[in-house]
Parts: structure tokens; sequence; C-alpha cells
């Protein structure tokens, strides 16, 4: 079995940022003890895999899961599916969503649901098993539409995923990883209900992970250069903080303690 590995196949977050596609909007694909899970198929997903994703192979996805509707972390969904079980032929997959992504106006269309071998409602505190590796969505976030981060654990190690959301103080106290992935769209507060650059700084030097790594970047965060911006926010958490750039692979064995 290869080594697990976390591909960056997006980002870039928010309205502008998709529109030029300064940064990719892929998600994440994780490799994790044999299996491959794609996180957030936003704009252009499928050719970002394609393109950052050699060797795996789309038809070989496991697992799929929209952490929310919103259009940056879904709008590839059908297509990935449709790829994946061969135009809706072969029963493949399974696909965990939140209820408001999948029921009235689905982001998910009803024929590609049919196709999914196993269609799961994420809910607060659902834990799925696939052998060694556990996949667990610990908390609701805070961000209009139905939302929720995800925890991947295998016998070694974690890690979280804290996707789209308000700061809460149960950020902190949730996500307790090896490995931390932060959504940080902004570096100052907004109208929005996403993460700023106060509030990542807050959560990681609270959980203190082996490894944080900040994504999603809107267009001001770009501005400022997420490189610098992780590397003071290194300086200020004593905590190893990378920014995240499109096709970037990271092994979790690398960043690990002991
Ligand atoms: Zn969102």
């Amino acid at each position: 079995m290869a080594d697990d590995e976390i591909i960056f196949l997006g980002t870039g977050g928010a309205r502008v940022v998709i529109a030029t596609q300064l940064r990719a909007t892929g998600g994440l694909l994780f490799y994790l003890s044999g299996r491959l899970i794609l996180v957030d198929p936003g704009p252009g997903s499928l050719i970002r895999f394609l393109q950052y994703a050699k060797p795996y192979r789309i038809n070989k996805l496991d697992v799929l899961i929209l952490t929310h509707r919103h259009i940056d972390h879904t709008s590839d969904v059908n297509v990935i599916i449709d790829a994946l079980t061969e135009g809706g032929k072969k029963r493949k997959g399974i696909l965990f969503a939140p209820k408001d992504a999948v029921e009235d106006d689905p982001v998910v269309l009803k024929y590609h649901q049919r196709a999914l071998k196993e269609m799961i409602k994420i809910k607060a505190g659902l834990e799925y098993r696939i052998d060694a590796l556990s996949i667990r969505f610990p908390i609701e976030h805070l961000h209009g539409v139905e939302t929720y981060g995800v925890v991947f654990a295998t016998p070694n190690y974690s890690i979280g995923y804290i996707t789209d959301t308000k700061y809460f103080p149960e950020l902190a106290s949730t996500y307790r990883n090896d490995i931390l992935i932060i959504n940080v769209l902004r570096p100052e507060p907004m109208d929005y209900p996403h993460l700023y650059l106060p509030d990542a700084e807050k959560v990681i030097k609270k959980t203190k992970p082996s490894l944080a790594v900040i994504t999603h970047f809107g267009m001001v965060m770009l501005r400022k250069n997420p490189f610098r911006i992780a590397k003071e926010l290194s300086e200020k958490t004593k905590v190893r903080v990378i920014a995240a750039k499109d096709g970037m692979r990271i092994r979790p064995s690398d960043y690990l303690d002991g």
C-alpha cells in the first residue's frame, strides 16, 4: 500500500477567486489507509484531479464528502460521480453530505444519487469506519447553511479539516488533531460567517497540531501573500504552519512527532 497523502486540488475560495481561477477550487484529496477520499469538489475538481492526482484514478474513488452545499465546495460533484460510476452504470462510492445538499434543491442530481453505492446524511457526531480508517463529523459549523468539518483518524494519527465556519470556541476543543487543515478566507473580519486570520491564530494556538495548513484563500488573502501569512502565524503560534498551494502534496508521516 502506498504512503498516506493529502493533495490540494484547489486552494481558492469565494466569488472572485472562483470566477478568475487565480487559485484552483477542486477540493482536497486524501489517500489514507488505502482509501481514496475526495472532499468538496468545487469548480474544476475533475480537471484538477486529472492534473494533480496522478497516479490515482477517479474511478477508484472510495468516498466523496460535501462539507456543505456552497458552489465552491460542490459544483463538480455530479461530473465526479458520473466518472466514478461510468455514467451511472455501476453503483459505486459512498457520499457523505448534509441533508440540505441532497434533499430540496439538491446539489447532487437525483440520477447521480441513485448511482452511488451509499449516501449518508451527515449529522454532528456521525462516525463511519472503513477497516482501520475512521471518518468522523464531530460538530456542526456556523456558516449559514448546514456545514460539518471532518476528522480522519488512522491507527497512527489524525487529520482535522475545519471547513468554512464562523469562529466559535468549541472549534478549539474539537479539532485536537495531529494535522489541522483550516479554511481561512480573509485576513480581516467581514460580515460573512467565515474564519478570519485572528480566529485561525486562536484555533492553532489552542489546538497545537504538529502541522497546520491554511487554505481556501479569497482575493485579499492572495494579495497579502499566504506564504508570508503562514510564516507569521508560525512565529506567533510556535506551530509549524504552511500555506497550501494548488497541487501541493503532503505526506502526513513527514510531519508527525516521534
Ligand atoms: Zn461556504
